[in-house]
């Protein structure tokens, strides 16, 4: 008699950033598991590293080759909708993919904001490999004195505009309320004072309301000359839960219970950026994301299992923000990531900055060659889970 080999498992990992590709990774604990990874791109983007594309200061990319485990597909593509009932996924190609479990890691992009005239011709985003290819390209055609504006006081913003004017350039950081509104005062000194030494022009409670080619145009009328404007302010998602018919939070964020289990369909799992556990997401940063990544594979590693999935469980430490290639701020934070008034700066503090981007790749690498090896700080405290507990005492 002939034996007939066991059906494997096939898992389809939607997106291969810091999420998706840990993911992919941790899943290969299981030989019975198919692995593959769509991903429009074929290299790895790092995107914590954009801003020193654009300065021209690193590279963010990596080789897939270098970060996946043996046996994963990488399918270079996009999804273009997914099929949840009929646990199948339609591809920009035309190809389709059938899944036991997606997991959905799509990841954030820039926002688009509602009514800036001008947003759509004349700024440039960071947020993406192509969008910061283009800056780049866009800065190496204008002398080092012309005027560059930032737009959005949050990390990317602040990030972004120092790397920038350590370089030479003449930065104005436009914040649109505040500096580092996510920092603690002790925090926001440390990045200010910075900032200030590079000559970066910061304007705190300014916002800007029309980009022209070679102007912002501010709040209170003012227009000031600005040769290439970068806008970092808000946060968006790809719309491909939302346009697959799966329930999303206002933003458009898979909506997940604690498990990060879609609430629609429990053979699609999601992490990242994208994910919004409980209507809850996590801060939008790779920090998250890792922890989220190899959760979300746990998570369908329990079910193929027949065991119950565990209930999320990550901390937060803190917020690092790298102020040019030779200062840095790390602002601790409890572990639900509020603020604490305790900031490290100059030097160590880019010194931790960098260990950390190292890091992530390094910890993708060390999933592939070692699937389970991944750690990951737990205790952070969760309302959704408290207000459960609380309900069944
Ligand atoms: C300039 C900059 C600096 C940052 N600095 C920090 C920092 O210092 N610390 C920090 O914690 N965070 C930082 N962040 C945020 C951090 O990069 C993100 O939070 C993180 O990348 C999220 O990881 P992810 O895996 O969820 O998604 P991503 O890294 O965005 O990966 C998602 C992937 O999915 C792919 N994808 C999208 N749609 C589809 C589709 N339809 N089909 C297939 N694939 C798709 C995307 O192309 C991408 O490759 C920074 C972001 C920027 C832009």
């Amino acid at each position: 008699m002939t034996e007939v080999a066991p059906q494997k498992t096939h898992v389809v990992v939607v997106g291969g950033g810091y999420a998706g590709t840990l993911a992919a990774n941790r899943l290969r604990q299981r030989p019975d598991i198919d692995i593959t990874l769509v991903n429009p791109r074929p290299v790895f983007v790092e995107r914590i590293r954009l801003h020193q594309l654009v300065a021209d200061t690193g590279a963010a990319t990596a080789d897939y080759a270098t970060l996946l485990g043996d046996g994963i597909r990488l399918v270079v593509d996009a999804v273009d909708r997914i099929e949840a009932t009929a646990r199948r996924v339609l591809l920009s190609s035309g190809a389709e993919l059938d899944y036991d479990y997606l997991i959905y890691a799509v990841g954030s992009t820039g926002a688009t904001p509602a009514a800036v005239p001008g947003f759509a011709d004349f700024a440039y985003a960071i947020a993406d490999l192509e969008s910061a290819q283009r800056l780049r390209y866009a800065l190496a055609d204008l002398p080092m004195t012309a005027p560059v504006t930032v737009v959005g006081g949050g990390l990317t913003g602040i990030e972004t505009a120092a790397e920038l004017a350590e370089r030479g350039r003449q930065v104005t950081l436009v914040c649109g309320a505040a500096l580092g509104p996510s920092l603690s005062r002790r925090g926001r000194r440390s990045v200010a004072k910075r900032l200030r030494g590079f000559g970066v022009n910061v304007l705190e409670s300014a916002t800007v309301t029309e980009v022209r080619w070679d102007a912002v145009v501010l709040d209170d009328g003012a227009v000031l000359p600005s040769a290439a404007t970068i806008w970092t302010a808000g946060f968006a998602v790809p719309d491909l839960a939302a346009r697959s018919g799966l329930s999303t939070d206002a933003l458009g964020r898979l909506l997940t219970d604690e498990t990060l289990t879609s609430v629609d369909n429990p053979y699609v799992v999601a992490a990242g950026d994208a994910a919004a556990p409980s209507g809850q997401p996590l801060r939008m940063s790779c920090q998250a994301a890792g922890p989220l990544g190899v959760q979300a594979a746990n998570t369908v590693l329990s079910r193929i299992a027949g065991t119950a999935p565990a209930l999320l469980d990550q901390a937060f430490v803190g917020q690092c923000i790298s102020l040019g290639r030779t200062y840095g701020t790390v602002q601790l934070s409890r572990t639900d990531d509020t603020p604490v008034n305790l900031a490290l700066g100059g030097r160590t503090g880019a010194s931790i900055k960098e260990a950390i981007c190292k890091g992530t790749v390094w910890a993708i690498r060390r999933e592939a060659a070692k699937p389970g090896s991944y750690l990951w700080l737990k205790g952070g405290k969760r309302p959704a889970q408290a207000r459960t507990e609380g309900a069944l005492r």
